[in-house]
């Protein structure tokens, strides 16, 4: 299947949507990365360049063994995307950003709880906040797969977020929403304790999601 994407496409789409990431106010400046699965390793955005700079022939690929293969380095990041991808089959793009709510409430070591029946698009009751470790490491990268186990999206401690998705299209489409749901959370603790939904509910919301598309 990943054989017949073709790569300079892919290349292009991962632009398209590192441009797409600032447009949309999710993310600021050479932060954040995109991946996607390709071959038996992934492609993913070079680290600290101007997304509005970047050519398809800049993206890199790193292969299952972390090895690089381009003009450029890779992400700082490579080895989440790459754990990530490796953890989890069903998932073949990750993106990653710093949107400003999103981070705000990672600051805080918060997960976002069953404010909005919305969370359930992350896979479950509470999107989690990965504990702190310095950026690109070994540990950033076995707490953000841990804080991903049973969902598509995390928040990482004084850092940001990852949501990952099927295609690169849904998972930024996940970034957009999280940063949604963060901000109307971080609005509900400037008024007091907001009242959640109950667990049970977020069951009955992801069965009918199966059938709305937003599994
Ligand atoms: P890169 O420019 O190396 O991708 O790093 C940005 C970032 O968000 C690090 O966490
Ligand atoms: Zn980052």
């Amino acid at each position: 299947m990943h054989d017949m994407v073709n790569e300079y496409a892919l290349r292009q789409e991962i632009i398209a949507a590192s441009i797409r990431m600032n447009d949309s106010g999710i993310n600021q400046g050479t932060s954040g990365n995109i991946s996607h699965r390709f071959g038996d390793g992934m492609l993913i955005t070079p680290s600290s360049m101007p997304y509005d700079t970047l050519t398809p022939e800049d993206i890199m690929y790193v292969g299952p063994d972390g090895s690089a293969e381009g003009r450029n380095m890779p992400s700082s990041e490579w080895r989440f995307h790459l754990d990530i991808l490796r953890a989890r089959p069903e998932l073949n793009a990750v993106v990653h950003a710093h949107p400003t709510y999103a981070t705000t409430i990672a600051i805080m070591g918060h997960a976002i709880p069953p404010i909005h029946y919305m969370v359930a698009v992350c896979g479950g009751p509470d999107i989690r906040c990965a504990p702190y470790a310095t950026f690109g490491t070994p540990e950033l990268s076995a707490h953000a797969v841990k804080a991903l186990e049973g969902r598509t999206a995390c928040l990482l401690a004084h850092h940001g977020m990852i949501a990952a998705g099927k295609t690169l299209a849904k998972a930024m489409w996940l970034a957009v929403e999280v940063e949604t749901l963060a901000r109307q959370y971080h609005g509900c603790l400037q008024l007091g304790d907001p009242p959640l939904l109950p667990v049970a509910e977020i069951e009955n919301v992801l069965s009918r999601m199966a059938g709305y598309g937003h599994a």
